[in-house]
């Protein structure tokens, strides 16, 4: 049977080393047409399967801010991989998140692997990956891709998720009273008229109009103009109101409420610095 993985993942979170591991030399670099991107694919066999596996740019984010960011959320609308491994540094973990915020809410299948607990280990923290996949609803594996500790469990959990008809229900990120009403009533023109239902899910098509995604509203006028120029109305109102009110924008509301959805996940004692604790006994 044959599988699609895409590795996705911030800068320096270790993406390449864990694509060597499981790709070995059977790997193609090419670049996407038009930039200077790397397209990098490989494939491995394991068990019953052949794997493909694309080491997509790494990315803060997954706005349309950069080329970079753009080539990696076409991949995943695109090509619709049957497993997003989200490779996230644990010795950062805060920061790396907020991609993963993003992957949910595109509503791909997420697997994370969480990777450096040697280097988290070495500096104190420790990481409850399972506390972690109870609390944000996604499986995580730990990992050390620079030694392939962990690399049989992460290939059984992406066969696990790829082949597992039950979706998960991802943990939906509150932007607040008022957004989210924003959002309920973007959602609801949305899905009345099936706008863009074939990329993406309604929610995520709500919160790229509030930030202002420019690729996005330009695929949404390619679509439908009337319903397009509608939500970009919709939204220019919302912000006009945001600014004036709390001298905000959307999109800085919004960045806000995914940092704090982290740390309250995170607060809940997924890290624990055993240094700290030490030094309070
Ligand atoms: P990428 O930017 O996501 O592709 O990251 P790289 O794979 O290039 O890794 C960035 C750096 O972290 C390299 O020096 C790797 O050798 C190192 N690295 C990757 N994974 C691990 C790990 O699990 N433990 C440790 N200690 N270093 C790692
Ligand atoms: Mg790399």
């Amino acid at each position: 049977m044959q599988l699609k993985m895409a590795l996705a993942g911030n800068p320096n979170a270790g993406k390449t080393t864990l694509f060597n591991r499981l790709t070995g030399a059977r790997q193609h670099v090419g670049n996407y047409p038009g930039i200077t991107v790397d397209h990098k694919e490989g494939c491995l066999i394991h068990e019953n399967y052949k794997i493909t596996i694309t080491d997509l740019p790494g990315t803060y984010s997954m706005t349309a801010y950069s080329a970079e960011e753009l080539v990696a959320r076409d991949h995943l609308v695109n090509e619709r991989p049957d497993v997003v491994i989200n490779i996230v540094d644990a010795s950062n973990i805060e920061r790396n998140l907020y991609l993963t915020c993003q992957l949910l809410e595109l509503g791909v299948p997420v697997l994370i692997a969480l990777n450096m607990m040697d280097v988290a280990k070495a500096r104190g923290m420790e990481v409850k990956a399972k506390l972690l996949e109870e609390l944000l609803m996604v499986p995580v594996v730990p990992i050390v891709a620079r030694s392939g500790s962990g690399m049989e469990e992460l290939l059984k959990g992406c066969i696990r998720v790829a082949t597992t008809d039950a979706r998960w229900e991802p943990r939906i990120i509150s932007y607040g009273d008022d957004l989210d009403n924003a959002i309920s009533s973007l959602v609801a023109i949305i899905e009345d008229n099936d706008f863009l239902s074939d990329i993406y899910p309604s929610r995520y098509t709500a919160i790229k109009y509030l930030e202002n995604d420019d690729q996005l509203l330009a695929k949404g006028q390619t679509e439908n103009k009337e319903i397009g120029s509608r939500l970009e109305n919709f939204v220019t109102e919302v912000a006009d109101h945001s600014k004036r009110t709390l001298d905000v924008y959307p999109e800085a509301i919004i960045a806000d409420h995914r940092y704090g959805f982290i740390k309250s996940i995170l607060r809940q004692g997924v890290v624990t610095h055993k240094f700290d604790t030490e030094r309070l006994y």
